[in-house]
C-alpha cells in the first residue's frame, strides 16, 4: 500500500454480533400500519407465535458469510462440470439406461427445486420474525441455485439423450409429473407455517436422506460425476435446510398448546404426500439403476423405520406422535417399486422415457432383496411378459386409469394385507364421487375437500377434451385422442418412451460407445433430442 491516506482501523464485527444486526438490528416495527395488515397470512391457520425472538437459527449464517461459502462451492462445481464435458463423461455411466432416471430427475426434482425457491421467497416475506425471514431468503436462493446446477450439469446429457430438453414444458402438462407438480402446488397454496411445516420438516427432515443417499449413491455407482458433484454441492445446503425443518417444529410447539394438533395434522398430511410422491424414486433405485446402491426396502427401514422412528421418539416429549398410517408405509415397501414399474412398462407409449423388463440377474437381485414379494408376486409377472415380447405380442395398456383425487398417481397401489387386492377407495362430496389409491390420500381430501375437487385430473381432463392442442378436431376421421393427449402432454409417442431394447439412446449408446473403445479420443456425433 502507498499513499498518504490515512487508514482508521475499523473494529470487524464478530459473527454473532454481525448476525443480530441482521435478524434483530435490521427489524422495526410498523407504527403506520396494523400488523396484521403489514403480516396478513400469519392468522387463519390457527397457529399462534407470542414471541418470534425466541427463534434461534442454530446456523447463524450472515449474509456476508452465505455469499463466500456458495460463490466458492459455485467455483468448485463448475470446475468439475468443465472437466466432465471435456472429458465426454456422459460416455462413461454404467449404460444408457442410467440415462433414463437422469430424465425422471430433471422432469420431476429439477421443476421441484424451483418451486421449493418459490415457497421460501413467499416465507421470507410472510413471516413476521426476522431470524425466520433470514432463514427462509438464504433457502430460497438455495434451491434457485439447486435447480440452476442441475440444468447445467445435465445440458450434457441432452445434447446426446432424448426426453431431456422440454422439461418445463412436461412438468405442466405430462401426467405423471403431476404428481411431484400437484405435491409443490398444494404446499404453495397453504399458508406459510403450513408450507414450511410441509416442506422443511416433513419432506426435507423426515424424507429427504431418502432422495439424497440413495441418488448420490447411485450416480457415484454408475460413473456420473456430474450428478455426484451437484448432489454433494447442494447437501451441504441441506444440512442447514434440516435444522431449519426441526427448529421450526420446536419453535411452533414452544410458543403455544394449541398449536399441536394442527401440526401433528400437517404431519400427518405432509408425511404421507411425500412418501406416495417417493414411490417414484423407488422405481428409480430398484429398476432404473444399472448398478444398485441398495433396495428401496433397505433404505425405507434406515432412513424411515430406524432414523424417522428415533426422531419421533425424541418428540414424542412435544406430544407429537408417528405420521398416521406409518405401518401402511412397512408394509407396502416389498410392493410398490415392483407395482409401479410394472405399471410403467404397461404405460410405457405414454412416459417420456423407455421402459423395459429386468433381466434374469436382475430379477434373482431383486428375490434376494425382496424374499417375502418379489418371486411370489412379481416375477411371474414379468416371466410372462417376456413370453409375450419373445412372440411379438407384447403387453401393453392402451386404457387409462383411474387417477386418486390426492396424490395424482393412478390407482395402481394393493391393500396393504393383500397384494393381490387393488386398493380403491371413494368418498361422496356435495353429489359427486371421487376415488383415491389409499386411507392416507382419502383422509387428505376429506380434511379439506373444498381444496382437492379443484384437482386437475389428466385422465378426466382427457376424457373432457381439454388435453389437445389448439387446431386439433376430435372428429377428424383419424382422430387419435391418446396420441393426441400425449403431444399436449409434450411427450412424442414413439420418440419419448416405448421399449428401451429399440430406442434411440439404446441404439446411439451403442454405436457410439463402441466406436468409442475403438478409435482413440472417438467424439460422437451431437445429436439434439429435439430433432
Ligand atoms: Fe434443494
Ligand atoms: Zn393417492
Amino acid at each position: 500500500m502507498s499513499g498518504t491516506e490515512e487508514l482508521k482501523p475499523v473494529r470487524k464485527l464478530s459473527l454473532k454480533e454481525n448476525y443480530a444486526l441482521l435478524t434483530r438490528g435490521l427489524g422495526w416495527e410498523p407504527s403506520y400500519h396494523a400488523k396484521a395488515a403489514v403480516y396478513p397470512m400469519l392468522a387463519f391457520e390457527g397457529i399462534k407465535v407470542h414471541d418470534w425472538e425466541k427463534w434461534e437459527d442454530p446456523f447463524r449464517l450472515t449474509m456476508d458469510a452465505y455469499w463466500k461459502y456458495q460463490g466458492e462451492k459455485e467455483r468448485k462445481l463448475y470446475a468439475i462440470i468443465d472437466a466432465f464435458q471435456q472429458n465426454n463423461g456422459q460416455f462413461q455411466v454404467t449404460d444408457a439406461r442410467y440415462v433414463q432416471a437422469l430424465k425422471v430427475f430433471i422432469n420431476g426434482i429439477t421443476e421441484m427445486e424451483y418451486q421449493s425457491h418459490r415457497g421460501f421467497c413467499i416465507l421470507s416475506r410472510e413471516f413476521e420474525g426476522v431470524g425466520p425471514r433470514i432463514a427462509a431468503q438464504m433457502q430460497s436462493i438455495d434451491e434457485l441455485r439447486h435447480a440452476q446446477t442441475q440444468i447445467h450439469a445435465i445440458s450434457q446429457y441432452a445434447k446426446y439423450f432424448t426426453g431431456m430438453s422440454n422439461f418445463p414444458y412436461q412438468y405442466d402438462h405430462a401426467w405423471y409429473l403431476a404428481i411431484p407438480k400437484s405435491f409443490y402446488d398444494d404446499a404453495l397454496s397453504a399458508g406459510p407455517f403450513e408450507y414450511i411445516i410441509a416442506v422443511s420438516f416433513a419432506f426435507e427432515y423426515v424424507l429427504t436422506n431418502l432422495v439424497f443417499m440413495p441418488w448420490m449413491s447411485g450416480a457415484a455407482f454408475n460413473g456420473d460425476m456430474a450428478t455426484v458433484s451437484f448432489g454433494f454441492s447442494a447437501q451441504s445446503d441441506e444440512a442447514r435446510h434440516m435444522t431449519l425443518g426441526l427448529e421450526v417444529i420446536k419453535f411452533l410447539l414452544e410458543q403455544d398448546p394449541d398449536n399441536l394438533p394442527i401440526i401433528q395434522g400437517w404431519i400427518d398430511k405432509w408425511f404421507w404426500r411425500g412418501y406416495r410422491l417417493l414411490a417414484l424414486l423407488a422405481t428409480m433405485m430398484d429398476y432404473m439403476l444399472p448398478k444398485r446402491v441398495m433396495s428401496w426396502a433397505e433404505a425405507w427401514e434406515i432412513y424411515f423405520e430406524q432414523n424417522g422412528g428415533a426422531l419421533f421418539a425424541d418428540l414424542a416429549r412435544y406430544g407429537i406422535r408417528m405420521p398416521k398410517h406409518w405401518e401402511v408405509t412397512v408394509k407396502e415397501k416389498g410392493q410398490i417399486s415392483h407395482l409401479l414399474w410394472g405399471s410403467l412398462y404397461g404405460l410405457r407409449q405414454a412416459v417420456a422415457f423407455p421402459v423395459w423388463l429386468p433381466s434374469d440377474e436382475e430379477m434373482d437381485w431383486m428375490s434376494a432383496k425382496y424374499p417375502d414379494t418379489f418371486d411370489q408376486y412379481f416375477r411371474p409377472r414379468y416371466t410372462y411378459w417376456k413370453q409375450l415380447e419373445a412372440a411379438g405380442t407384447p403387453f401393453i395398456v392402451n386404457t387409462l386409469p383411474v387417477i386418486c383425487q390426492t396424490c395424482q398417481w393412478p390407482t395402481y397401489f394393493t391393500e396393504p394385507d393383500d397384494p393381490m387386492m387393488i386398493c380403491s377407495r371413494e368418498t361422496e362430496y356435495r353429489g359427486e364421487t371421487f376415488h383415491f389409491c389409499s386411507d392416507g390420500c382419502k383422509d387428505i381430501f376429506c380434511n379439506e375437500p373444498e381444496k382437492y375437487v379443484h384437482a386437475r385430473l389428466s385422465v378426466e381432463q382427457i376424457y373432457q377434451g381439454n388435453s389437445f392442442l389448439p387446431g386439433v378436431d376430435p372428429t377428424a376421421p383419424d382422430f387419435n385422442p391418446l396420441v393426441e393427449a400425449l403431444k399436449y402432454m409434450g411427450i412424442k409417442p414413439g420418440i419419448d418412451g416405448g421399449d428401451f431394447a429399440t430406442h434411440e439412446d439404446a441404439r446411439n449408446w451403442e454405436e457410439w460407445t463402441k466406436r468409442a473403445a475403438s478409435i482413440h479420443h472417438a467424439s460422437p456425433p451431437i445429436k439434439n433430442a429435439a430433432e
